[in-house]
């Protein structure tokens, strides 16, 4: 879906669960937000300097694992990317998120259950028109194998993802999705994942504490030790695009545009929004006015018969 104007969820959402680094228990509250307010955080454990803009510029460690973001005075929350990543898709512009330790709460390690809610909880949408980032030229980042471009795309933002492994199961997968005509239930059910050869070195790093065969998949060369197995063959890229969006909305407002990436994950991203935002010659902001709307996205909307 395409929406014109900015939205917040109607009533506030609470979650209750634990950190997949730290293992400790957090408190996560969504409040609704009023219009041009964006995405904030706000740790209620501290009393001062205890809110963080979800922005790409507040990136202070993407790592393989998770995104961390942090305000300036030191004050961060980590593990962002589901819970952003379910905003994306739902396309939530405003939002205060109250949470009461330093990272968000895996859940089951997929955005199934911030969605649920969200949903439940009823969508609010404003008079106030939504900005968009529009892709003018096609821009690259690059490190090795590893790479992610956007290149211009009328009204909608399409994720091309792939991922190859050495493992036989994970092997290569490519998956590409549009937020405005593809549903993206896979892509919020998707589970984060680890190999099993991997949970000593992530152990060693002091991380994935809170980790456990309930909240990821762990993949043992050609098997999965999760009792239940897999919810979809692809699950693997399916999550990498849910982790793909959660670091996008960190760019302020949604990019029209279409991302192509291979192997890449939080830190790419995040390298590739500083390095395309820097030059503005790169994108447009613009605002869409309904009846100015090409046909195909009126099509969509339902609107094409009043049009
Ligand atoms: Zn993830």
């Amino acid at each position: 879906m395409l929406n014109l104007n900015q939205k917040t969820i109607k009533r506030k959402v609470k979650f209750v669960g634990v950190g997949l680094h730290t293992g400790k228990k957090v408190n996560l509250v969504l409040v609704p937000a009023s219009p041009n307010h964006g995405i904030v955080f706000k740790r209620t454990d501290l009393k001062m300097n205890n809110q963080i803009d979800a922005n790409f510029e507040n990136v202070k460690e993407a790592t393989p694992l998770c995104t961390t973001i942090q305000n300036e005075f030191g004050v961060s929350v980590s593990t962002t990317e589901h819970l952003l990543g379910a905003l994306c898709g739902e396309e939530i512009d405003n939002l205060l998120i109250e949470i009461d330790a330093s990272e968000l709460p895996i859940m089951d390690g997929s955005a199934k259950n911030f969605v649920k809610k969200i949903r439940e909880a009823g969508i609010k949408i404003y008079d106030t028109s939504k900005k968009y980032i529009k892709v003018l030229k096609k821009y690259e980042l690059r490190d090795k194998k590893k790479f992610i471009f956007v290149e211009p795309y009328e009204n909608d933002l399409i994720v091309d993802f792939e991922i190859v492994y050495d493992n036989p199961l994970i092997g290569k997968q490519r998956k590409e999705i549009s937020l405005l005509k593809n549903d993206l239930e896979e892509v919020y059910n998707s589970r984060t994942f680890c190999l099993y050869e991997d949970i000593d070195k992530v152990r060693k790093m002091g991380l994935g504490k809170g980790g456990s065969l309930d909240n990821a998949v762990i993949v043992h060369g050609d098997k999965v030790l999760n009792n239940k197995g897999l919810r979809y063959n692809n699950e693997f890229v399916m999550h990498k695009i849910l982790d793909c969006l959660g670091d996008l909305v960190l760019s302020d407002y949604k990019i029209l545009g279409k991302i192509t990436c291979s192997q890449g994950g939080h830190k790419l991203t995040n390298e590739f929004l500083r390095k395309f935002f820097s030059d503005k010659s790169n994108y447009s902001i613009v605002e869409f006015n309904e009846k100015k709307l090409p046909n195909t996205v009126l099509y969509n909307k339902g609107l094409a018969a009043t049009a």
